[in-house]
């Protein structure tokens, strides 16, 4: 059913773009054969009137209109019939000052017009350089006509003029006849050839414009639908190619914020679970110290209360680094944590973690060194963060080594940047574990006081920022080594 719709959209579209554009076509095609008949009309009469242009002049020397004031019919009927004999397109008028008709050879039906507008007429005798100029045809005074006029004077005194129609009803019906030819030879060849090749090519054009059209349509369709893979591949290059690309380009980014929201919710959920059951066991031993020393305090002896105190405190201490841990890992997961980058001295913020994390080694009865070269580069990277990342890995280190261990960090600058390297001698990480503890969670039959798995989650996040990654090595009772590189800067000796 959709897929009859699809089609009939584009097969639809195609059908109305061909039929405005055959109506287009067709009336170009009926205006320019109406513009060129006329001008060909027009050519005519010009030509007629451009050759005729003394015909009045001549008529109106050769004959006396006039006799003593009176007209003179029949001399006046002879000539007008010898003309109309000799140029069968001509009609002659016989015209008052004032432009009134006096007299012409026609039977009297054929003349409608009883006056002659003489504006053209003054303008046709003043000025002889004007080509073109129409003016009334009595017989059909709706149109207009090429002429030639002439004055008659008697004793040098204006008596009237001698007015005439050039291309008078005759030849009218024969410029009809030969407008039957001229669209036959003209438009009928040229212009239906012309008329036939730009429809047919208009047609082809249109049909590859729509055949991709057709598949931006399904394409779109098959994206609404669900099908988020669905991308446009045009088979040729075109006005549609923009669209289709740009349409990839939404495509490309409404699927990557479906998928980042798919993520976001997804950490959401897994974050509310973990919370609650991480903190359901901390909670409960807190809540179930905090009881005893509530309901027995009397029987309790001082050194059960400060005991049970101690583990209600630590236990509280835990919740909270749990708490913090989860909230630093879900931003960094949401990227709502940025780096700030700047240069400083990891020498120097490695020196001040050491002298800290020594003192708990010693205690721990294992043995911890440093090795930092002197005159290291500075390196690029965010202070805070890269702070966090050796904690994390030297609390790892110094929990998982047992007493008569050793723990050791070594700096290294090289042609690639600063190697950083966090190894020990504690319990090691079985092979087959290893690419999973950077995992959130994974703990590997960690002892009592491992963690919740975070740590190792955070360092990875925190590195993938710096755009770069954590190496380990490690073998089951031997110890563990965590490797990872950062950016230096060059020295600066200004
Ligand atoms: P945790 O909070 O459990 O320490 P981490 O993400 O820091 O979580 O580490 C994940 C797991 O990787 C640990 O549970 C532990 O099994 C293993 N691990 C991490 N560091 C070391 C190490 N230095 N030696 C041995 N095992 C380690």
């Amino acid at each position: 059913m959709g897929k009859t719709k699809k089609v009939n959209i584009a097969r639809s579209l195609y059908w109305r773009i061909a039929a405005v554009f055959l109506l287009t076509m067709s009336c170009a095609g009926a205006i320019f054969m109406y513009i060129a008949t006329d001008t060909a009309e027009m050519y005519f009469k010009e030509a007629s009137q451009n050759m005729d242009r003394d015909l009045a002049d001549h008529i109106a020397s050769h004959t006396e209109p006039f006799v003593n004031g009176e007209i003179n019919k029949a001399e006046l009927d002879k000539t007008f019939e010898n003309v109309m004999i000799y140029n069968s397109s001509t009609e002659v008028y016989l015209l008052d000052q004032s432009g009134t008709i006096l007299s012409y050879y026609a039977p009297k039906s054929k003349v409608k017009a009883e006056k002659v507008d003489m504006e053209p007429i003054h303008q046709f005798l003043s000025d002889t350089t004007v080509q073109f100029i129409l003016g009334t045809d009595p017989r059909h005074p709706e149109d207009q006509n090429v002429f030639s006029a002439a004055e008659v004077r008697q004793d040098g005194t204006l008596q009237g003029y001698i007015y005439v129609v050039l291309a008078g009803e005759e030849y009218t019906s024969v410029v009809d006849l030969l407008k039957g030819s001229y669209f036959v030879r003209l438009g009928g060849k040229g212009m239906l050839i012309t008329l036939l090749a730009s429809v047919v090519l208009g047609l082809v054009v249109l049909r590859l414009l729509t055949l991709n059209l057709n598949r931006i349509v399904a394409v779109v369709r098959r994206f609404r639908e669900g099908d988020h893979d669905a991308r446009i591949e045009l088979q040729s290059k075109g006005e549609l190619t923009q669209l289709a690309e740009d349409f990839n380009e939404m495509a490309d980014t409404i699927v990557s914020h479906i998928n980042e929201i798919k993520s976001v919710e997804q950490l959401r959920r897994e974050l509310i679970a973990n919370v609650s059951h991480d903190l359901r066991t901390p909670l409960a031993a807190i809540q179930g110290y905090a009881e005893t020393l509530a309901i027995k305090r009397d029987s309790l002896t001082e050194e059960q209360k400060i005991k049970y105190t101690t583990i209600i405190l630590q236990g509280t201490e835990n919740v909270k680094k749990l708490v913090d841990d989860l909230f630093e890992l879900s931003k960094l997961e949401t990227k709502q944590i940025e780096a700030h980058f700047e240069n400083f001295s990891l020498a120097e913020l490695l020196t001040d973690v050491a002298t800290k994390y020594a003192l708990i080694a010693k205690k721990k009865g294992i043995q911890f060194d440093t090795t930092i070269p002197r005159d290291l580069p500075m390196i690029y990277a965010d202070i805070a963060l890269i702070d966090r990342v050796m904690q994390n890995l030297i609390d790892n280190a110094l929990k998982y080594t047992s007493e008569g261990g050793r723990v050791a960090i070594q700096l290294n600058s090289n042609s690639k940047g600063m190697e950083v390297m966090v190894a020990d001698t504690g319990l090691g990480i079985p092979e087959d574990q290893q690419p999973y503890i950077f995992d959130r969670y994974q703990q590997v039959g960690a002892p009592k006081e491992a963690g919740i798995g975070l740590g190792l989650a955070i360092v990875k996040k925190i590195l993938e920022l710096h755009q770069t990654d954590i190496l380990v090595e490690s073998k089951p009772n031997e110890g563990s080594r965590f490797t990872f590189l950062l950016p230096t800067v060059a020295p600066s000796f200004s």
